[in-house]
């Protein structure tokens, strides 16, 4: 393949570098904090990590009084950057959770996503939230005899978890029925939803306000400190003074000390098209419109929005040097945008010459051990992080983990095999760099040659 690491003729003029989500719903952020104030529960960040522990504890008991405190506005980190596939997939793989907790732990742990999945549902026609949820799935598909190797895999792992009648195999010409594409090889459906993640974090927004939560926007938490046994946020607006905190900024955890080396910022990039017209569409069979998810390590996966666009996403997952998170440097990644653009053509060559509206990328939090972390440290800090780029589902289930946790339950959220857990932590730069750099060479070594390294690697 050329060298696509800078600009060339082939990129498209025209293509918007910022979210597509953001623009199917416009956002007035609420004032920022303005004065101290004293609370039962602080929370940093207002994504959905926030704004589900908020919701849950609020609903536990409503006499409770929480701030939470969001730089930006609420969903402006990775809940509205998000592909919007809800998926039950803990951490980074279903076999890496079996190898690593064993089949009783993953099956309890499977159960209680699978339950949040079917949660949001409900809590979306409940409060009348429209996030263009479509609850029909989406399917895992291999492009190659090696890929069907990890399907059959995946298939006997849900079997042993037992989730077998959900998925069934289908060979390339069943598989072909369900999404027309010529790269198909086989695929088996997984129960989810697909839908406008901006919009869910918007609509939780108001349903938290609604309940009493004081929701500030554009409130930066500047520090988080111990002080005669409370907990103090401090902003450039005031300080919130609370006795239990929590810190929920998943790829933005490593900025608070104790996390510095737990949580790492790894880019994933998706493109957006024009909305296709009737003419388009019919160029296609996928009746069902459900997504799908490639199983490779660096997985590439498609879906259509509400208005009929088509977001194609992942391939390379860059980290870059000093846990650097700046959109004005890394929004626009040119080669990202023309691998997904050749990933698209190779799927669906009908469609090759689609325009790109939007391309784009946002920053997902990974651990060392590739699942996610929730828990309290020894000081009464509460913590949710490292969701590796399957958060939907699972900030719903941290946020009664985290509930239970604040309000000292034993329950079947407080004991799931990812609270509390002894984790890993990654080396300071430049060998976080480094570390990042080879493994991301041996996963896309792996990906293009599968038949030399056959053992699971993450
Ligand atoms: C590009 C991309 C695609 C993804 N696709 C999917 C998908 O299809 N399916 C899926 O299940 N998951 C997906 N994920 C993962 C999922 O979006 C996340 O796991 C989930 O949204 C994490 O929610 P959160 O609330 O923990 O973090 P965030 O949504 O990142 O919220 C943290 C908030 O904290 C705020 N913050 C940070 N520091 C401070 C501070 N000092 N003071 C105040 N506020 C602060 C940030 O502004 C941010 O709003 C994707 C993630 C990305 C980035």
């Amino acid at each position: 393949m050329a060298n696509l690491s800078q600009t060339g003729p082939s990129v498209q003029a025209g293509i918007k570098h910022s979210i597509y989500w953001r623009d199917t719903e416009a956002v007035e952020p609420g004032p920022p904090l303005s004065e101290d104030v004293h609370c039962d529960v602080g929370i940093v960040g207002g994504g959905y990590t926030g704004m589900w522990t908020a919701y849950f504890l609020k609903q536990a008991d409503p006499s409770l009084s929480i701030h939470i405190v969001e730089m930006d506005y609420a969903g402006a980190g990775a809940s509205g950057h998000a592909d919007g596939f809800v998926t039950p997939t803990i951490g980074h793989s279903l076999a890496g959770l079996v190898h690593g907790f064993g089949t009783e732990r993953a099956k309890t742990a499977y159960a209680v996503v699978g339950r949040s999945m079917l949660e949001l549902d409900r809590f979306c026609r409940k409060h009348d939230v429209d996030a263009e949820l479509e609850p029909n799935g989406y399917f895992s598909v291999a492009t190659s005899e090696a890929q069907l190797r990890l399907l059959r895999r995946d298939v006997d792992l849900a079997e042993r978890i037992g989730a077998r009648n959900s998925l069934q195999l289908l060979d390339r010409e069943q598989a072909r029925e369900r999404i027309g594409s010529p790269a198909i090889h086989g695929a088996f459906k997984v129960g989810g939803a697909l839908l406008n993640p901006h919009r869910l974090a918007r609509g939780l927004a108001r349903v938290v306000r609604g309940m009493g939560v004081h929701l500030h926007e554009q409130t930066l938490a500047t520090s988080v400190t111990k002080e005669n046994g409370k907990h103090v946020i401090t902003t450039s607006g005031g300080r919130v003074v609370a006795d239990r905190l929590v810190l929920g900024t998943d790829a933005y955890q490593h900025g608070f000390r104790p996390f510095r080396h737990r949580v790492k910022p790894v880019w994933s990039y998706a493109v957006v098209t024009e909305p296709l017209t009737d003419e388009q569409l019919a160029q296609v069979h996928w009746p069902d419109r459900e997504g799908f998810v490639e199983a490779r390590n660096f997985i590439i996966f498609g879906r259509f929005t509400a208005d009929n666009r088509l977001l194609f996403g992942g391939g390379p997952a860059p980290y870059f040097y000093g846990r650097d998170m700046a959109e004005s440097r890394h929004m626009r990644r040119d080669e990202a945008t023309e691998f997904l653009r050749g990933a698209l053509a190779r799927y669906f060559p009908a469609w090759r010459d689609l325009r790109i509206a939007y391309s784009y990328g946002g920053c997902v939090g990974m651990t060392r051990d590739f699942v996610p972390h929730v828990g309290s440290t020894e000081d009464g800090v509460h913590y949710a992080y490292g969701y590796c780029g399957n958060g939907i589902a699972l900030t719903h289930t941290a946020g009664k983990i985290l509930r239970d946790l604040i309000l000292e339950r034993d329950s079947t959220y407080s004991n799931l095999l990812f609270v509390n857990r002894k984790e890993r932590r990654f080396p300071v730069e430049p060998l976080s760099w480094v570390g990042a750099k080879g493994l991301t060479a041996l996963l896309a070594f792996q990906d293009r040659h599968p038949n030399l390294i056959k053992r699971q690697l993450v």
